[in-house]
């Protein structure tokens, strides 16, 4: 049974899935006559081609984001003792993926009109333990990566994107996946680049680096002899069928980028003063993720979107150093703590037609309280 369909979707997969039909039909088609199920030549055709859309040299496909994250922290080397600085607005796997390796987030607060990590916070929280800064491309749009390259250098730190919901994204020109030491990438299904399941990939420009994860992902396996095992690794890998959809998806990312912005563009122009879009720095080309506004009433605009049947969503209700899970680290942070009251995430993905968005922005406007 299917659920009943809203008026408008906060994420229209079927939608976009019914559009691309006949190719990924051609494409699965192609993988169960080619007998290869967990890595092979899908796997290793979308890993080139992933590596040169986000213009770096090595792509190693993984089971999903917070194993990216994971694999990277540990193939720099970073384990316990360390810090690694982390925003505060993120979804928790980026905190997670710090703890699994036995290094301790710290939490800095966010810029209150970009939400994303503050640099200059980012350079107060550094301590001697610290061993990298985690730059989270939230909602679509990159960190500062300038700023806070300048910081890790100054400091010796690695600088590693957490580029899950920028797919595509570029700051001062430079593309998520190329502006950092690594970058880690989900394919989780409602991402700009989704999957048909799990999926994850690791971006970067260091071949050693590259070869280290590609091993740790494979059971440490050594990349010439397959029964010679060279680190105690673990199973984090890319499937064939996840892969042969992704060769799909990824040949239409511009097109549902492009979409999505003019999305954006069109709720900027028609909602309401009161209802205020994340700002874009000047630096920043986003993906548009998420279509995240601050209002001063939450509870009466998702009243209104209810009644009206359109999806919404909160990212995220509870800032990471509140949640508890990580309540040992959980300092208070004015800023991410004050907008988490206010934000909201409008319905935004590529089949959203004009009827759909004027409904939401006279919704919103329609909103008492
Ligand atoms: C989705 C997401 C992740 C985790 O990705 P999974 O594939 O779900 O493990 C990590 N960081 C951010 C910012 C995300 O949005």
């Amino acid at each position: 049974m299917t659920a009943p369909r809203r008026t408008v979707e906060f994420l229209d997969l079927v939608g976009q899935h019914d559009r691309l039909h006949d190719q990924l039909d051609v494409a699965w088609k192609a993988v169960l006559a080619s007998g290869y199920f967990v890595g092979g030549p899908e796997v290793a055709a979308f890993e080139a081609e992933f590596a040169a859309y986000c213009g770096a040299a090595h792509c190693v496909g993984v089971a999903n984001g917070t194993d990216a994250l994971e694999l990277i922290l540990t193939g720099l080397g970073i384990g316990p003792g360390d810090e690694v600085i982390v925003p505060a607005n993120t979804f928790v796997a980026t905190a997670e993926a710090v703890c699994t390796v036995g290094a301790r987030p710290r939490f800095v607060d966010v810029a209150p009109d970009t939400l994303l990590i503050d640099p200059d916070l980012a350079a107060a929280a550094v301590t001697p333990r610290t061993a990298a800064i985690i730059a989270v491309h939230l909602f679509g749009q990159m960190a500062d990566m300038p700023a806070l390259r300048a910081v890790a250098d100054r400091h010796g730190l690695a600088l590693v994107e957490d580029a899950a919901q920028a797919h595509g994204a570029r700051f001062a020109g430079v593309r998520a996946g190329s502006a950092g030491a690594a970058a880690a990438f989900s394919f989780y299904p409602g991402k700009n680049l989704g999957a048909l399941g799990d999926g994850g990939a690791v971006v970067t420009g260091d071949p050693a680096l590259a070869s280290r994860i590609r091993r740790l992902a494979d059971h440490g396996r050594s990349p010439v002899d397959r029964h010679r095992h060279e680190v105690s690794g673990r199973n984090s890998r890319l499937d064939s069928l996840q892969a042969a959809v992704l060769r799909v998806k990824l040949s239409g990312l511009d097109d549902a980028n492009r979409a999505r912005a003019a999305v954006m563009r069109r709720y900027r122009t028609n909602l309401p003063v009161w209802c205020v879009p994340v700002t874009v720095a000047p630096a920043a080309q986003p993906v548009h993720h998420l279509a995240v506004v601050q209002v001063p009433d939450r509870a009466a605009v998702t009243a209104a979107l209810d009644a009206a049947g359109i999806g919404w969503g909160v990212h995220y209700p509870v800032p990471c150093n509140r949640q508890p899970a990580f309540a040992t680290y959980g300092e208070r942070l004015p800023v991410v703590e004050a907008a988490a009251d206010r934000i909201l995430s409008l319905p935004i993905h590529p089949t959203l037609d004009h009827f759909q968005i004027d409904l939401v922005c006279d919704t919103v406007r329609g909103a008492q309280w």
